[in-house]
């Protein structure tokens, strides 16, 4: 019989263009230590807005967790999470202090009205699969049977750019 926990790997998108991104990132990836374990998290990213027009630029990190919830219970998790930061949906694809993606959820493949794993533009966005790259680069899609680094190198060049960021050195 299969035990009712099973612990998965969930690797997570984090994105920030609001406020102090870095804190912010920083900030959630601590309190998501109450949503599961972080085993990994990856550089922050400097990245061009993309689908998204007249908007500051992103940081992005990613995250690997392990955690015995259902996929349902760790969305609303992180959705609680979200809004406990002050994330408001006010405009579709708006500017966000805190955004958290579930990008895979061990290798389950979801298709519901409010969940879908693997995360359906993650291939597309180099912004997700570059930190994801450094973290996880043998990542398996579920679907596509491709690693995260060959999606990385299967990216065209126009994919938006994002380069690693380096903190400004706090000042005494
Ligand atoms: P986006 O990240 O696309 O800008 P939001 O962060 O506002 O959009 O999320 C909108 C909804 O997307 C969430 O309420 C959630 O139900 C749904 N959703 C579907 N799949 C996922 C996923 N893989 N990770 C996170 N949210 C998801
Ligand atoms: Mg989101």
């Amino acid at each position: 019989m299969k035990p009712p926990y099973v612990k998965k790997t969930v690797y997570l998108s984090l994105g920030s263009n609001i406020g102090d991104r870095a804190a912010n990132l920083k900030q959630a990836t601590e309190r998501l230590q109450d949503v599961g374990t972080v085993v990994a998290a990856s550089s922050l990213y400097e990245t061009d807005p993309v689908e998204v027009e007249q908007q500051p630029m992103f940081l992005n990190c990613a995250l690997a967790m392990e955690t015995e919830l259902t996929p349902w219970q760790f969305l609303s998790q992180i959705l609680v999470l979200e809004q406990s930061m002050g994330r408001r949906r006010t405009q579709l694809k708006g500017p966000r202090t805190i955004d958290i993606d579930i990008v895979f959820f061990g290798d389950a493949v979801i298709d519901t009205s409010d969940l879908t794993v693997p995360h359906p533009a993650m291939h597309q966005r180099r912004f997700v699969l570059e930190p994801l790259a450094e973290i996880a680069p043998d990542a398996i899609h579920p679907v596509f049977k491709s690693y995260i680094r060959e999606l990385l190198s299967a990216l065209p060049q126009d994919a938006g750019k994002v380069r690693r960021y380096e903190e400004p050195a706090a000042s005494s």
